[in-house]
């Protein structure tokens, strides 16, 4: 007899809290934030073909369900508290359930994010996360808040999770070291919850880069009504990603998503305290652009020229090798 949904989630999903002042059994999760903080609320789901591949081991889709929520609150500035997780599963499939929940706590302990409920149900393979993260009141980081003069940053490196995706589409043929290196990136993802939260009173305005740089750095610039130039040359990008044409290079860090840092921007006045900020979170940060008043996102190279805006759209990847 396969396990039935109420020993399935005993059995996979249920610990006790620490927390919250009621975790899994009951109707509902009881939470309550510390005096003087707000929730920071979000969800994501995943779909099997959409978000990950069926080749992706569950323990790593277990890490990437949680880290991709985590990367929302990252951006908010917000200390990840609890999550919630909605699952339609196929079939009961032991070992699958063993990977994923093992992957999935380990994120979450990691985080001090705790599991405090959800759903589960027969069906094609879904995962929704929602999290729940504390801010203290009114400082969220929010997209709203870029000013024309301010600097424009971006943690880590991107383009990777692109790149190990068209190898795995066969588009492009990586060496052995570079394949594993950017599926890493794409697979496990590491949320930049530390560098968030260290951001927080100095950042004007942050995202997380989940559909690609310029397309993220856009709901920045309007939600904030200013433009901005972007030098695609100092956008960081890995070793693996530097061995490629500098066509590629450009798609990827520009157009890749799946990437998970944070996109930000800072008064001038405080880029020595971002830097502290960065080092003080283990990640580091570079400087890609400045935000200007009027409207439109302009992109030069490392000499200033204008470069063709042709990166926004996930469809148009048409680089040659
Ligand atoms: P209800 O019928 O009220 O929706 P369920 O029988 O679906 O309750 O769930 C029983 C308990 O198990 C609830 O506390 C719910 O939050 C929790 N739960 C169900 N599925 C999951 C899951 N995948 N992960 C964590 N908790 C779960
Ligand atoms: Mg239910």
């Amino acid at each position: 007899m396969p396990l039935g949904e109420f020993d399935l989630i005993a059995k996979y999903f249920t610990r006790p809290v620490t927390r919250a002042a009621l975790g899994i059994g009951d109707d509902c999760a009881l939470l309550s934030p510390a005096p003087g903080m707000q929730w920071a609320v979000s969800s994501d789901m995943l779909v099997e073909g959409r978000h990950f591949l069926p080749t992706v081991s569950p323990h790593k889709l277990g890490h990437k369900a949680l880290a991709v929520n985590l990367s929302d609150l990252a951006a908010c500035g917000a200390t990840p508290r609890a999550f919630t997780l909605a699952l339609a599963l196929p079939r009961v499939d032991e070992a699958f359930l063993q990977g994923f929940s093992d992957g999935l706590f380990a994120l979450a302990d990691e985080a001090g994010c705790e599991l405090v409920g959800g759903d589960t149900t027969q069906g094609p393979l879904n995962i929704c996360i929602t999290v729940f993260g504390e801010v203290p009141a009114g400082q969220a980081l929010l997209r709203s808040g870029a000013r024309a003069g301010d600097d424009l940053y971006v943690s880590g490196t991107v383009g990777d999770a692109r790149l190990a995706l068209e190898a795995f589409r066969g588009t492009v043929v990586l060496e052995r070291a570079d394949f594993e290196s950017t599926r890493l990136a794409m697979e496990q993802p590491q949320p930049r919850v530390a560098l968030g939260q260290a951001l927080r009173g100095l950042a004007s305005s942050a995202i997380d880069v989940s559909d690609g740089l310029l397309g993220d750095l856009a709901h920045i610039l309007r939600r904030s009504g200013v433009g901005a130039e972007v030098q695609v040359d100092a956008v960081p990008r890995s070793a693996a990603l530097r061995r490629r044409p500098l066509a590629w290079q450009r798609t990827c860090t520009l157009a890749g998503g799946d990437d998970y840092e944070l996109v930000f921007t800072a008064a001038p006045a405080d880029a020595d305290a971002v830097q502290a900020a960065a080092r003080r979170s283990g990640v580091p940060v570079t400087r890609i652009g400045t935000v200007e008043a009027g409207p439109g996102l302009h992109l030069v190279d490392r000499d200033g020229r204008p470069v063709d805006n042709r990166f926004g759209s996930f469809d148009h990847f048409n680089a040659a090798e």
